[in-house]
């Protein structure tokens, strides 16, 4: 039997998903792993802070992946609009949806649409085309409300000076925004205690890592109620968290020019503004209710601060012509198959973020792909897929190239990250190893470059 595969999103769940089907040895599988961006790796390249090259580093193991026969990329196709889901029925065997979770969830409370989403300064200094070219870094003191990973990311880069940052692959535009950022002091706020942080150990221990940066904790917002303490003493992650926030919590403020503080029990209930500007955010003191809950004390505090950026989770936007759950923003599953209201979609799966919501490190997907694709596999030896009409796997790319798509492949990877390497190289401001395109078009220019030939 030989299959035909469409993976929608070629992030780490979708390399990971097209990696465990074209390595089964029952099935004869090709994969044509599609995505939105004229690039490859989703997440890595627009979703993991540039100062973290360990995580960045994974990029090589989903390279290997990409470089293998029967997996096929097609870049800057937009399923949904460029190509339907429905259409993409009549090609393939079957359709694997891996389109992560890119959106911010909203802050609401008072004022909270004034707040940024991480995201989006997370898609600026990661240089994703979508976001913007410059940011307005003139605030000295800036709230980040939540205390996940996401947080960490986002505090760390606002209290680094861009210099710091120009030996990363930033570009050269989010350079210059950096190079003129005010930000001293830096807030972070928890809503519960230190043992209910959602940080991991290292990236909590990396925050400190900067000789510009303190990072201080309040000793009175180091609390465990007795659930806290069982939490501390049956998940050493949660232990080793606790002991790194003791620490600074015993610290006196230095003379590092930037300070981040990361405060518990406070919860912001207002944004603060006058006119359009934010002056401050107003948090009411919380406490621990026993069962990993907390309750209101009805003490509040204006901290004055000018800019305020909510890293309070990540979440899917729907596939256009896909199920969706509007409440859990997921799209519905049991695990593998898509669900509709009358039960399993035919030959339409899901994994990764889009399938159990922004949660885990990247390697969570790879038990989420095998979960997926062990359900695609009992399928297809059951007979169940629904058979493609154009099985050619040339069909798809007249279709492509009938409607004027300038979709870009692997190849055209190689050529784009070889200009990068090469404007890294080359750059004015520090030879690095690479250095970032930003804009769309001349990203596609030089993945769809044709080779000169000498
Ligand atoms: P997260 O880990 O779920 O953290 C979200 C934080 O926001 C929590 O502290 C949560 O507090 C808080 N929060 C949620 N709603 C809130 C509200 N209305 N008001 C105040 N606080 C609120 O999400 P994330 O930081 O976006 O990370 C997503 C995933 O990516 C995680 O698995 C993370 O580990 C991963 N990631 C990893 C790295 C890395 O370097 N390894 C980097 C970035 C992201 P409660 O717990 O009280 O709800």
């Amino acid at each position: 039997m030989s299959l035909r595969v469409a993976v929608i999103g070629a992030g780490p769940a979708g390399i990971y998903a097209s990696d465990l089907l074209i390595r089964n040895e029952e099935l004869d599988i090709s994969v044509d792993l599609f995505e939105q961006m004229p690039a490859p790796f989703g997440l890595i390249r627009y979703g993991v802070a540039p100062d973290h090259p360990r995580i960045k580093g994974i990029v090589t193991s989903l390279h290997n992946v990409l470089d293998k026969p029967h997996l096929r990329l097609l870049g800057n196709i937009e399923v949904g609009k460029d190509v339907t889901i429905e259409e993409l029925r009549d090609y393939y065997d079957a359709i694997v949806i891996s389109t992560g979770a890119v959106r911010d969830r909203d802050l609401l409370i008072p004022g909270g649409d004034k707040s940024i989403g991480a995201g989006e300064f997370v898609g600026f200094y990661d240089g994703n085309p979508r976001f913007e070219r410059d940011w307005d870094l003139s605030a000295r003191e800036v709230a980040v409300i939540g205390v996940g990973n996401v947080a960490l990311d986002v505090s760390r880069i606002l209290a680094k000076t861009g210099d710091e940052l120009l030996v990363t692959e930033i570009p050269d535009n989010v350079y210059n925004s950096l190079k003129d950022n005010k930000a001293e002091v830096v807030h972070m706020f928890g809503r519960r205690g230190p043992a209910q942080a959602k940080f991991t150990p290292k990236e909590l221990r990396e925050l400190d890592l900067s000789d510009t940066i303190q990072v201080l904790v309040d000793p009175e917002d180091i609390d465990y109620d007795q659930l806290s303490e069982e939490l501390r003493r049956a998940d050493k992650s949660i232990d080793l968290n606790c002991q790194v926030l003791e620490q600074y919590a015993m610290r006196e403020p230095d003379d590092a020019p930037h300070k981040i503080h990361i405060h518990f029990f406070e919860e912001p209930v207002e944004v603060l503004t006058e006119g359009d500007a934010i002056v401050g955010v107003r948090t009411e003191r919380q406490e621990l209710d026993g069962e990993g809950g907390i309750r209101g004390t009805g003490k509040f505090t204006d901290w004055p601060v000018q800019a305020v950026y909510h890293a309070i989770g990540y979440r899917s936007e729907p596939v256009i012509g896909v199920p969706f759950d509007h409440d859990r923003n997921v799209i519905p599953n049991d695990g593998g198959h898509v669900l509709n209201e009358e039960g399993i979609e035919n030959s339409l799966y899901v994994t990764g973020w889009i399938k159990r919501g922004p949660v885990g490190l990247i390697g969570n997907t790879k038990s989420d792909a095998k979960e997926t694709t062990g359900m695609l596999f009992e399928d297809a030896a059951a007979g169940k897929l629904h058979a493609p009409k154009y099985p050619d796997p040339d069909a798809i790319i007249a279709l492509l190239q009938e409607r004027g798509i300038a979709y870009t492949t692997w190849d055209g990877w190689y050529r784009l990250d070889a200009e990068e390497r090469r404007l890294g190289e080359t750059s004015d401001l520090l030879p690095r190893e690479r250095r970032k395109i930003v804009e769309w078009e001349e990203m596609v220019a030089h993945a769809r470059a044709v080779p000169q030939v000498p």
